[in-house]
């Protein structure tokens, strides 16, 4: 199978190829067509030629929003397809992407799709009583999105959605391990009725087409969801023509349990929070902090809930846990857990499930406790099905502890006293808190972090705002030739 760029509504091909393989057996996938400097130009200025001639900002709303219901409609109708292709190439459970981020993706675009026809400026009238001002909410032109290898499809359309939504054309560019569904949607967005340019799709990898596409004068923003080190990267590369820039970053979540949380309920969205797509996930719960009273009893019980998940065959719809991404992958992971465990951790692994697996990169669920702080892997990114877990003897500790990590982008803390959870969820410096709950995502609601996990919101309404610019108009409302306040500039102050 062949995969080409997606350039104006038609299949481009290109000098260079690369494959994808199944990271569950290793199997030959597909073979992509990779982005060179030639069309990233050519991608760029037919975008921006869509943008400009107007074929898509100026439609009328209500025809914008239509053909986006339709586009995911057609997606819907295509499901079996995309679901198969996106298990192909990340190795996910078929039930995580059937039930889970398919639909979701389907519903963010349908979110969107609506939301096209409520843009609007929120300001008209004469505020300094001599002028009337009003505002226009505009798009910003041609967009570059960048997403990661975790949720391939529904990355993409969490930053396609908005853009287009707000009227914007968008150079998509998927990650390389995992570029297969979105270079599918092009034609799919044709079928609906999505002008040709409007969406146009890149792979190759991130140091060439990504920074192509970020350093390029005709693009005007670029939405990054990706790891912090890339974030940094795009900033400084996209610095000399000051980029706007929308930085969905990594994270480290804390998950922190008290005495009187419903221990049988942590446990449960301790195990569901951290093993989510094997671990890879922005949001998964790695940091379990514990109050001492509950600590030994958590630990136990986590061991035991860890020790019943099934590895094995993404296609077979009992498989909980599919394989990591990659080898490299698998080789930071390991890394992580045998430093640790030479630093003095105590690691438990689940360990029976794996012995008949197929030859992908199948990792272990793992425990580690009896670590520091200031451990790396307390602190860092992980990204694999590998939780901490440390003990807190007070609410302030809790705090302190959930806190003290450059990241900040989901935190939950799980207690049944009212108070201490308000009080927590102030506390925690992070974009998003779950009170007794982990993961849990909604198109309506913001999801975006703070400090070092980056800035500017996917889903919801904060989403659409920042594809979009907001222009102030203001007008004379005839106050003649020499104005009263024309005197601070020019002429005599008024006796
Ligand atoms: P990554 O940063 O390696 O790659 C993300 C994308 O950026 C890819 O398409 C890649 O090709 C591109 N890229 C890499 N270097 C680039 C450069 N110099 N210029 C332009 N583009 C470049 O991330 P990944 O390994 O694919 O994904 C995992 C990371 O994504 C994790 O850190 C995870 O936390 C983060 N993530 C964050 C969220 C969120 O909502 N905050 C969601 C999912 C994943």
């Amino acid at each position: 199978m062949k995969y080409l760029q997606w350039i104006h509504g038609e299949q481009v091909p290109s000098k260079e190829m690369f494959s994808v393989k199944n990271p569950a057996n290793g199997e030959f996938v597909a073979e992509v067509a990779s982005a060179t400097e030639t069309e990233v130009n050519r991608a760029v200025a037919d975008a921006k030629q869509a943008y400009d001639d107007g074929r898509w900002s100026r439609l009328p709303l209500a025809e914008r929003s239509l053909r986006l219901f339709r586009w995911a409609d057609i997606l819907e109708k295509h499901q079996s397809e995309i679901e198969l292709t996106e298990l192909q190439q990340t190795g996910k459970p078929l039930k995580l992407i059937r039930y889970s981020d398919f639909p979701f993706a389907i519903d963010n675009l349908r979110f969107y799709a609506a939301a096209a026809r409520f843009l609007d400026g929120n300001a008209a009238a004469e505020y300094n009583g001599a002028h009337s001002s009003w505002l226009r909410r505009e798009p910003l032109g041609v967009v570059a999105g960048i997403v990661p290898w975790n949720y391939p499809f529904m990355m993409a359309m969490w930053k396609v959605g908005p853009a287009l939504a707000a009227g914007n054309t968008m150079v998509l560019k998927p990650a390389t391990l995992t570029p297969l569904t979105a270079l599918m949607l092009g034609r799919y967005a044709q079928e609906a009725g999505i002008p040709d340019g409007v969406l146009n799709v890149l792979a190759g990898p991130g140091r060439t087409v990504g920074e192509s596409l970020v350093r390029h004068p005709d693009v005007q923003m670029i939405s990054l969801t990706g790891d912090t080190a890339t974030g940094r990267k795009i900033m400084a590369a996209g610095a000399p023509r000051v980029k706007r820039l929308h930085l969905e970053l990594g994270g480290k979540a804390p998950f922190i349990v008290f005495n009187d949380a419903d221990v049988a309920a942590a446990v449960e969205g301790a195990a569901v929070g951290s093993l989510v797509n094997t671990g890879q996930d922005c949001t998964a719960a790695t940091r379990i902090y514990v109050e001492r009273g509950t600590y030994a009893e958590f630990v136990e019980r986590l061991q035991a809930r860890f020790g019943q998940v099934r590895l094995g065959d993404p296609m077979d719809l009992h498989t909980d846990l599919g394989p990591l991404i990659s080898l490299s992958q698998k080789d930071k992971v390991s890394h992580y857990v045998s430093d640790a465990v030479r630093q003095g951790a105590t690691v438990f692994t689940a360990g029976s499930a794996v012995k008949d697996l197929p030859p992908g990169y199948y990792y272990q669920p793992t425990i580690l406790t009896d670590i520091g702080q200031d451990w790396p892997v307390v602190q860092e990114e992980i990204f694999g099905p590998v939780v901490v877990i440390l003990p807190f003897d007070n609410e302030a500790e809790a705090v302190f502890k959930g806190n003290d990590v450059e990241y900040g982008l989901a935190s939950s803390v799980w207690t049944q006293d009212v108070a201490k959870a308000l009080r927590m969820s102030a506390a925690l410096r992070f974009g998003e808190v779950w009170i007794n709950e982990h993961l849990p995502l909604t198109s309506e609601m913001p999801h975006g972090g703070v400090a070092q996990s980056g800035f500017g919101h996917d889903l919801s309404r904060y989403s659409l705002d920042e594809y979009t610019v907001v222009k102030h108009i203001m007008a004379d409302t005839g106050l003649g030739t020499i104005k009263p306040w024309h005197f601070t500039v020019l002429g005599d102050v008024p006796q």
